[in-house]
Protein backbone atom coordinates (compact mmCIF):
# COMPACT_ATOMS: atom_id res chain seq x y z
CA UNK A 1 0.00 0.00 0.00
CA UNK A 2 1.25 3.63 -0.58
CA UNK A 3 2.66 5.38 2.12
CA UNK A 4 1.11 9.11 2.59
CA UNK A 5 2.90 12.18 3.25
CA UNK A 6 2.40 15.23 4.20
CA UNK A 7 1.92 18.78 2.08
CA UNK A 8 2.81 22.02 3.40
CA UNK A 9 1.34 25.16 1.26
CA UNK A 10 2.31 28.64 2.51
CA UNK A 11 1.77 32.12 1.32
CA UNK A 12 0.50 35.89 1.99
CA UNK A 13 -3.19 35.88 1.84
CA UNK A 14 -5.50 35.65 -0.45
CA UNK A 15 -3.24 33.86 -3.25
CA UNK A 16 -5.21 30.79 -3.40
CA UNK A 17 -3.84 28.91 -0.74
CA UNK A 18 -6.87 27.30 0.34
CA UNK A 19 -8.77 26.55 -2.36
CA UNK A 20 -5.82 24.87 -3.90
CA UNK A 21 -5.20 22.88 -0.98
CA UNK A 22 -8.60 21.66 -0.75
CA UNK A 23 -8.61 20.37 -4.21
CA UNK A 24 -4.99 18.58 -3.76
CA UNK A 25 -6.54 16.79 -0.93
CA UNK A 26 -9.31 15.83 -2.38
CA UNK A 27 -7.55 14.89 -5.24
CA UNK A 28 -5.05 12.68 -3.34
CA UNK A 29 -8.03 11.25 -1.21
CA UNK A 30 -6.14 12.70 1.98
CA UNK A 31 -7.68 15.47 4.77
CA UNK A 32 -7.37 19.53 3.84
CA UNK A 33 -6.57 21.73 6.93
CA UNK A 34 -6.96 25.14 7.12
CA UNK A 35 -4.82 26.54 9.30
CA UNK A 36 -6.02 30.15 8.86
CA UNK A 37 -9.63 29.14 9.85
CA UNK A 38 -8.72 28.10 13.39
CA UNK A 39 -6.53 31.41 13.97
CA UNK A 40 -9.86 33.18 12.09
CA UNK A 41 -12.05 30.81 15.21
CA UNK A 42 -9.57 32.15 17.63
CA UNK A 43 -10.12 35.76 16.77
CA UNK A 44 -13.48 35.41 16.88
CA UNK A 45 -14.23 33.57 20.40
CA UNK A 46 -11.97 36.69 22.01
CA UNK A 47 -14.57 39.30 19.94
CA UNK A 48 -17.37 37.79 21.02
CA UNK A 49 -16.39 37.20 24.79
CA UNK A 50 -14.57 40.77 24.84
CA UNK A 51 -11.16 39.18 25.50
CA UNK A 52 -8.35 41.99 26.04
CA UNK A 53 -5.21 40.85 24.26
CA UNK A 54 -2.75 42.74 25.87
CA UNK A 55 -3.81 40.50 28.77
CA UNK A 56 -1.62 37.35 28.52
CA UNK A 57 -2.89 35.72 31.87
CA UNK A 58 -6.91 36.16 30.33
CA UNK A 59 -5.56 35.00 26.45
CA UNK A 60 -4.25 31.94 27.98
CA UNK A 61 -7.28 31.21 30.58
CA UNK A 62 -9.62 31.75 27.42
CA UNK A 63 -7.68 29.34 24.93
CA UNK A 64 -8.77 26.69 27.69
CA UNK A 65 -11.92 27.53 26.46
CA UNK A 66 -11.67 26.79 22.85
CA UNK A 67 -12.43 23.39 21.18
CA UNK A 68 -11.63 23.51 17.77
CA UNK A 69 -12.27 20.90 14.67
CA UNK A 70 -13.34 20.30 11.35
CA UNK A 71 -16.38 18.54 9.92
CA UNK A 72 -17.58 17.07 7.14
CA UNK A 73 -20.64 18.22 5.48
CA UNK A 74 -22.49 15.65 3.37
CA UNK A 75 -24.69 17.64 2.23
CA UNK A 76 -22.60 20.45 1.19
CA UNK A 77 -19.66 18.18 0.31
CA UNK A 78 -17.12 20.74 2.16
CA UNK A 79 -15.78 21.11 5.44
CA UNK A 80 -16.86 23.38 8.36
CA UNK A 81 -15.03 24.90 10.86
CA UNK A 82 -16.70 23.98 14.33
CA UNK A 83 -15.79 26.32 17.32
CA UNK A 84 -17.22 25.03 20.54
CA UNK A 85 -19.89 22.71 18.80
CA UNK A 86 -20.83 25.88 15.78
CA UNK A 87 -20.10 25.84 12.58
CA UNK A 88 -18.60 29.15 12.23
CA UNK A 89 -17.98 29.36 8.52
CA UNK A 90 -19.17 32.75 7.77
CA UNK A 91 -19.14 34.55 10.51
CA UNK A 92 -14.87 34.23 10.89
CA UNK A 93 -15.01 35.54 7.07
CA UNK A 94 -16.60 38.64 8.69
CA UNK A 95 -14.84 42.00 8.24
CA UNK A 96 -14.50 42.15 12.09
CA UNK A 97 -12.29 38.49 12.46
CA UNK A 98 -10.38 39.75 8.88
CA UNK A 99 -9.42 42.95 10.64
CA UNK A 100 -8.30 41.82 14.28
CA UNK A 101 -6.95 38.22 13.14
CA UNK A 102 -3.48 39.37 12.60
CA UNK A 103 -3.45 41.10 15.87
CA UNK A 104 -4.30 37.94 17.55
CA UNK A 105 -2.06 35.58 15.49
CA UNK A 106 0.70 37.28 16.57
CA UNK A 107 0.18 36.73 19.94
CA UNK A 108 2.95 33.65 20.94
CA UNK A 109 0.70 32.07 22.90
CA UNK A 110 -2.28 31.81 20.17
CA UNK A 111 0.47 30.24 18.05
CA UNK A 112 1.85 27.67 20.40
CA UNK A 113 -1.87 26.21 21.22
CA UNK A 114 -3.00 26.03 17.88
CA UNK A 115 0.55 24.25 16.76
CA UNK A 116 0.55 22.02 19.24
CA UNK A 117 -2.98 21.06 17.88
CA UNK A 118 -1.95 21.00 14.33
CA UNK A 119 1.17 19.01 14.48
CA UNK A 120 -1.04 16.18 16.33
CA UNK A 121 -3.48 16.16 13.24
CA UNK A 122 -0.63 16.09 11.11
CA UNK A 123 1.26 12.96 12.40
CA UNK A 124 -0.15 10.12 10.70
CA UNK A 125 0.58 11.84 7.31
CA UNK A 126 -2.25 12.19 4.41
CA UNK A 127 -2.83 16.07 5.27
CA UNK A 128 -2.82 19.18 3.27
CA UNK A 129 -2.77 21.93 5.34
CA UNK A 130 -2.30 25.60 3.93
CA UNK A 131 -1.20 28.38 6.75
CA UNK A 132 2.42 30.96 6.92
CA UNK A 133 4.61 28.98 8.89
CA UNK A 134 3.75 25.29 8.04
CA UNK A 135 6.86 24.61 6.08
CA UNK A 136 8.54 26.38 9.03
CA UNK A 137 7.47 25.72 12.02
CA UNK A 138 4.61 23.48 11.92
CA UNK A 139 5.72 20.97 9.73
CA UNK A 140 9.31 21.13 8.85
CA UNK A 141 9.82 17.84 7.82
CA UNK A 142 6.56 17.65 5.13
CA UNK A 143 7.61 16.01 2.53
CA UNK A 144 6.27 18.51 -0.14
CA UNK A 145 6.61 22.16 0.75
CA UNK A 146 4.98 24.94 -1.53
CA UNK A 147 5.04 28.90 -1.49
CA UNK A 148 2.47 31.07 -3.41
CA UNK A 149 2.69 34.07 -4.63
CA UNK A 150 0.40 36.29 -6.84
CA UNK A 151 0.57 40.28 -7.57
CA UNK A 152 -0.84 42.14 -5.19
CA UNK A 153 -3.97 43.50 -7.75
CA UNK A 154 -4.95 40.24 -8.65
CA UNK A 155 -4.94 39.31 -4.95
CA UNK A 156 -7.27 42.12 -4.46
CA UNK A 157 -10.15 41.39 -7.06
CA UNK A 158 -10.09 37.80 -6.20
CA UNK A 159 -10.69 38.30 -2.54
CA UNK A 160 -13.30 40.91 -3.49
CA UNK A 161 -14.85 38.73 -5.56
CA UNK A 162 -14.60 35.91 -2.90
CA UNK A 163 -16.39 38.43 -0.30
CA UNK A 164 -18.98 39.59 -3.03
CA UNK A 165 -19.97 36.61 -3.68
CA UNK A 166 -20.53 35.13 0.47
CA UNK A 167 -22.76 38.78 0.45
CA UNK A 168 -20.05 40.16 2.55
CA UNK A 169 -19.98 44.01 1.75
CA UNK A 170 -16.50 45.42 1.77
CA UNK A 171 -15.13 48.11 -0.73
CA UNK A 172 -12.00 47.34 -3.34
CA UNK A 173 -10.23 49.78 -0.95
CA UNK A 174 -11.05 48.07 1.90
CA UNK A 175 -10.12 45.00 0.62
CA UNK A 176 -6.77 46.09 -0.60
CA UNK A 177 -5.89 48.08 3.02
CA UNK A 178 -6.93 44.72 4.80
CA UNK A 179 -4.57 42.46 2.89
CA UNK A 180 -1.46 45.08 3.04
CA UNK A 181 -2.08 45.55 6.87
CA UNK A 182 -2.11 41.41 7.54
CA UNK A 183 0.60 41.19 5.06
CA UNK A 184 3.12 43.59 7.08
CA UNK A 185 1.40 41.84 10.34
CA UNK A 186 2.57 38.64 8.88
CA UNK A 187 5.91 39.19 7.88
CA UNK A 188 7.05 40.88 10.34
CA UNK A 189 6.21 39.81 14.21
CA UNK A 190 8.48 38.56 15.91
CA UNK A 191 6.58 34.78 16.65
CA UNK A 192 7.08 32.83 13.67
CA UNK A 193 6.58 35.36 10.80
CA UNK A 194 5.71 34.15 7.43
CA UNK A 195 8.54 33.37 5.19
CA UNK A 196 9.45 31.13 2.54
CA UNK A 197 11.00 27.85 3.44
CA UNK A 198 14.42 27.13 1.62
CA UNK A 199 13.12 23.47 0.25
CA UNK A 200 9.20 25.09 -0.48
CA UNK A 201 8.62 25.02 -4.14
CA UNK A 202 8.04 28.88 -5.03
CA UNK A 203 4.41 29.31 -7.07
CA UNK A 204 3.95 32.22 -9.29
CA UNK A 205 0.10 31.83 -9.95
CA UNK A 206 -1.05 35.32 -11.07
CA UNK A 207 -1.18 33.56 -14.38
CA UNK A 208 -2.50 30.21 -13.85
CA UNK A 209 -5.92 28.91 -13.86
CA UNK A 210 -7.40 27.21 -10.80
CA UNK A 211 -7.26 23.61 -13.28
CA UNK A 212 -3.53 24.51 -14.03
CA UNK A 213 -2.43 25.19 -10.42
CA UNK A 214 -4.23 21.65 -9.54
CA UNK A 215 -2.43 19.66 -12.28
CA UNK A 216 1.24 21.43 -11.34
CA UNK A 217 0.80 20.77 -7.79
CA UNK A 218 -0.65 17.14 -8.54
CA UNK A 219 2.22 16.59 -10.18
CA UNK A 220 4.65 17.24 -7.89
CA UNK A 221 2.57 15.70 -4.59
CA UNK A 222 2.10 12.35 -7.23
CA UNK A 223 6.26 12.41 -8.54
CA UNK A 224 6.99 12.91 -4.13
CA UNK A 225 4.81 10.10 -3.15
CA UNK A 226 6.77 8.20 -5.24
CA UNK A 227 9.99 9.04 -4.20
CA UNK A 228 8.78 8.58 -0.73
CA UNK A 229 7.66 5.14 -0.88
CA UNK A 230 11.14 4.11 -2.75
CA UNK A 231 12.89 5.68 -0.67
CA UNK A 232 11.12 4.80 2.76
CA UNK A 233 11.12 1.44 3.96
CA UNK A 234 7.24 -0.12 5.12
CA UNK A 235 6.80 0.41 9.11
O1 LIG B 1 -5.45 32.05 5.56
P1 LIG B 1 -6.26 33.21 6.10
O2 LIG B 1 -6.11 34.45 5.29
O3 LIG B 1 -7.68 32.86 6.37
O4 LIG B 1 -5.60 33.49 7.53
C1 LIG B 1 -6.05 34.53 8.34
C2 LIG B 1 -4.91 35.10 9.15
O5 LIG B 1 -4.46 34.14 10.08
C3 LIG B 1 -3.67 35.50 8.36
O6 LIG B 1 -3.73 36.81 7.87
C4 LIG B 1 -2.57 35.35 9.39
O7 LIG B 1 -2.47 36.53 10.15
C5 LIG B 1 -3.07 34.26 10.30
N1 LIG B 1 -2.43 32.96 10.08
C6 LIG B 1 -1.22 32.72 10.69
N2 LIG B 1 -0.63 31.49 10.57
C7 LIG B 1 -1.23 30.51 9.89
C8 LIG B 1 -2.46 30.74 9.23
C9 LIG B 1 -3.03 31.99 9.34
O8 LIG B 1 -0.66 33.60 11.33
N3 LIG B 1 -0.66 29.31 9.83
Amino acid sequence: MSRKINVAIDGYSSTGKSSLARKLASQLGYVFIDTGAMYRSVTLYFLQNGVDYDNVERVKASLQNIEISFEWNEEEQVSNTVLNGKNVDSLIRSAAVSGEVSEVSAIPEVREFLVRQQQEIAMGRGIVMDGRDIGTVVLPDAELKLFMTTDFDTRVERRFQELSIKGIEMSREEVAKNIEHRDYIDTHRAASPLYRADDAILIDNTKLTEEDQLRLTLNLARRTIEKFNENTPQE
